[in-house]
């Protein structure tokens, strides 16, 4: 099921059988701009392989089965250059891929290969919700001199004019100079400690759904750089992931780092979210 191509500098004619509709899984292994730790770069091998490993099947909880559902395709990882250059290779590949009508789940890396990726979404979606779970708002201006790191996403996209609303989900550990940034760009925020299990997110279009593995309390997911307790389980983000009443029509599972994750509990989550937002993406468009 898992085709491996080329993508050597960011066009690739392998994309060529790819027809509109699809949902296409893409690695991106790029932790170059991780601001604590490096791993995040090992994450998409690492979920791929307890995905297939036997232990698991394909199926989401909905009963989409993605090893034989046609509309599902894993594209391997995408290839690119080391340092600033390789933002723009990820752009232009996914760029390519949005000219084909096919919708993305991008698995990371650090959470700085969101800006890019969203560049790409900006170009082809006018207006575009995001829903960023995570337990960091990644918000500052720049960090330890880095505008990229993996703590400014959000803070380059909503400059950028990327998205229509950003509403951040899980929020735990905000500075208050992110509280500022956040105040500045209008970032509609639930920190974690006013979390319901029935979170109604009022969308009104289609969204991008952002995921850093670090949303979820460190106890069920061990396996990344920045642990942030006191967060939600596995079930609750699947819950609040399973509510949504719009087209998900992109999304990342950023931030896990398979160096910090011995028993694989956190690569098996992320692979359970793999299969559930790609099953809700392919409901809901
Ligand atoms: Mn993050
Ligand atoms: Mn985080």
């Amino acid at each position: 099921m898992i085709l491996e191509v080329p993508t050597t500098d960011g066009s690739c004619g392998s994309f060529n059988d790819l027809r509109p509709g699809m949902v296409t899984v893409v690695g991106v292994p790029f932790d170059e701009n991780s601001s604590f730790m490096r791993g995040p770069a090992l994450a998409p091998a690492r979920i791929r392989e307890v995905l297939h490993a036997g232990s698991t099947n394909l199926c989401s909880e909905s009963g989409i089965d993605l090893g034989t559902e046609p509309r599902f395709r894993d594209l391997g990882d995408l290839e690119f250059a080391s340092g600033v250059v390789a933002f723009e290779q990820i752009e232009k590949t996914i760029a390519e891929l949005l000219d084909r009508n096919v919708y993305v789940l991008s698995l990371g890396g650090d959470h700085a290969v969101t800006y890019p990726i969203l560049k790409a979404y900006g170009k082809q979606y006018d207006k575009l919700n995001i829903l960023h779970l995570d337990a960091h708002p990644d918000l500052y201006d720049e960090f330890e001199g880095n505008r990229l790191s993996n703590a400014c996403p959000f803070a380059r996209i909503m400059e950028e004019n990327l998205a229509a609303r950003l509403v951040q989900v899980g929020i735990r550990a905000m500075t208050p100079h992110q509280r500022m940034q956040a105040e500045r760009y209008g970032v509609e925020i639930i920190e974690m400690r006013k979390w319901q299990p029935e979170l109604n997110l009022d969308f009104r279009g289609p969204v991008y759904l952002s995921l850093d593995m670090d949303v979820l309390d460190p106890a069920f997911a061990p396996g990344v750089s920045h642990h942030e307790p006191g967060g939600p389980s596995t079930r609750d983000v699947l819950q609040l992931i399973h509510s949504l009443r719009v087209p998900i029509t992109g999304a990342d599972i950023v931030e896990f780092n398979p160096k910090r994750d011995p028993l694989g509990i956190t690569a098996m989550a992320a692979a359970k979210f793999l299969k559930e937002i790609a099953a809700c993406m392919l409901e809901s468009n």
